[in-house]
């Protein structure tokens, strides 16, 4: 329901009332978990006209979803201003296959932003690269760099801001204006921000990918992806999604839409808690610096303060010194902080950071930064108190002072 009474909801109301039409959810609040592959006909006209809405909401066969599914992309596609339709995909990492491969050819170029998460870097290294589609990186911070790297053959640009790992806040309205007037079709990885931190359409990307897996699940219980587009794209997406077979369960369909429901509330506090543990990082001996967006003062601060209207619990820091062992050990040493990957869940994790070996363009650690001080960490804050999370952070710290 790209259209309609939702239009002037605030995003906070559309999380609660997207997707729940009366004929997906029957009388229940939610809509029940539709289990299907085989869609009946009442009769052969009806199989005849069958195929020819291809629309979520018309039901033809299951790998095309029914209302579990329908729901959810609904109501994604009402929190993202400026979509015509959502495609869901069976996790993040398809979801930004499904929009490189909507828009690519072979003998095309894809530029690539420098901090893009590792599996969109091996996907243009690997399967685009043997498609005979060239990926060219560029610098996240270098507006100049990106208009100058764009060629005859650039098709498509993908964009992401924060980058997951090293948090660069990108310049996304300069980038998408100059990718559209130079005929790039804009994607952007807004996993970290989501909808509700960031409306990349409003600020003129084409495509806004996300990881459901992430906050929208939220319960680090599932693996999901989607990919939103204005009507052109939205077609193209869904063209390609049909033609590689891309679906998802009902079942993890309805885990989505109960995550998004309080997507919100727990984004809002994912969001102070970091800040408090950013501001208490900040502080200590032990830290070089903080790489968190939202921090007064750190890095893409300015630029997140003028685009983005929320944050998440995801950022890292970088420790003074050291070596990879000492980070390890810092590592080991928490409690409350589960080591592993994925992250916006309600429990909270830590990886270590080593960008250099995967970056292309930009050196690690960045020009200004202490050559010694390379070792990072990235943290993602649940919904533990903070005051816990600092309590363990700082036992690890007094762990490493006393090994
Ligand atoms: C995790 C992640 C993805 C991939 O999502 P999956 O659902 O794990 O495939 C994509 N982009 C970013 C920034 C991520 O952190």
């Amino acid at each position: 329901m790209a259209k309609g009474p939702t239009d002037t909801l605030t995003p906070a109301t559309r999380l609660v009332t997207g997707g729940r039409r009366k004929e997906w959810t029957g009388p229940a609040v939610n809509p029940p978990v539709w289990r299907a592959s085989t869609i009946l006909y009442e009769d052969m006209a009806a199989l005849t006209d069958g195929p020819k809405t291809n629309a979520d909401g018309a039901f033809f066969y299951g790998r095309r979803g029914a209302p579990t599914q329908w729901a959810l992309a609904e109501a994604l596609t009402a929190l993202e201003v400026g979509a015509a339709g959502t495609m869901l995909y069976p996790s993040g990492v398809a979801a930004i296959a499904g929009a490189l491969l909507a828009v690519l050819r072979p003998g095309e170029v894809l530029l690539m932003t420098d901090n893009a998460y590792d599996p969109s870097r091996a996907l243009a290294h690997g399967l685009l690269r043997e498609f005979g589609i060239e990926t060219r990186f560029f610098d996240p911070l270098d507006v100049a760099g990106f208009a100058a790297a764009i060629c005859q053959r650039s098709r498509a640009v993908l964009l992401e801001s924060p980058g997951s790992l090293t948090m660069e806040v990108q310049d996304v309205p300069a980038l998408a204006a100059i990718a559209r007037k130079r005929g790039l079709v804009s994607i952007i990885d807004n996993t970290w921000a989501s909808p509700l931190g960031f409306a990349a359409l409003e600020h003129g990307v084409d495509i806004a990918v996300m990881s459901l897996t992430k906050h929208v699940g939220g319960h680090s219980d599932l693996m999901m992806g989607c990919a939103s587009g204005g009507h052109e794209y939205y077609r193209k997406l869904r063209h390609t999604a049909q033609m590689l077979g891309q679906t998802v369960s009902p079942d993890d369909a309805a885990l989505a839409l109960r995550g998004l429901r309080t997507l919100g509330v727990r984004l809002e506090r994912e969001t102070d808690s970091a800040l408090a543990i950013a501001e208490w990082l900040a502080s200590r001996p032990e830290v070089a610096q903080v790489l968190c967006p939202m921090l007064p003062g750190a890095p893409g601060h300015a630029l997140w303060s003028r685009d983005f209207t929320g944050g998440c619990g995801l950022f890292s820091f970088i420790l003074k010194g050291g070596d990879a062992a000492l980070r390890n050990r810092f590592i080991d040493a928490l409690r409350l902080f589960g080591i592993g990957y994925s992250w916006g869940g309600f429990e909270s994790l830590v990886v270590p950071v080593d960008p250099a070996p995967i970056r292309s363009v930009t050196p690690w650690p960045p020009a200004g930064m202490d050559e010694g001080d390379r070792f990072g960490v990235r943290l993602s804050i649940g919904l533990e108190d903070p005051a816990d999370l600092i309590a363990d952070l700082e036992q690890a710290f007094a762990a490493l002072a006393s090994s």
